[in-house]
């Protein structure tokens, strides 16, 4: 199931879709936007994304949930105007 999971993250990471993280945890208003990138990187290299997620000092389950469940559609949303 672990190894379903990271090759689930990985491959989402590589697409080259423009990922815009919530610059604050919706749930605790944690400031987590500005480690978004070392996460990608880190996760794309191939360690662990809880390992990342510890070594960042993301440890509340709800700010983890959006590092893992990110999925941005920036570049879907940009082409349509309001
Ligand atoms: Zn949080």
């Amino acid at each position: 199931m672990r190894q379903i999971l990271l090759k689930y993250v990985i491959k989402r990471l590589k697409t080259n879709i423009n990922m815009i993280i919530p610059v604050r945890c919706f749930t605790c208003g944690k400031v987590i936007g500005h480690l978004w990138e070392e996460y990608k990187k880190r996760v794309e290299t191939g360690e662990e994304p809880a390992k990342v997620l510890d070594d960042l000092g993301i440890t509340r389950y709800c700010c983890r949930t959006i590092f893992l469940t990110h999925v941005d559609l920036i570049k879907e949303v940009a082409q349509f105007k309001v």
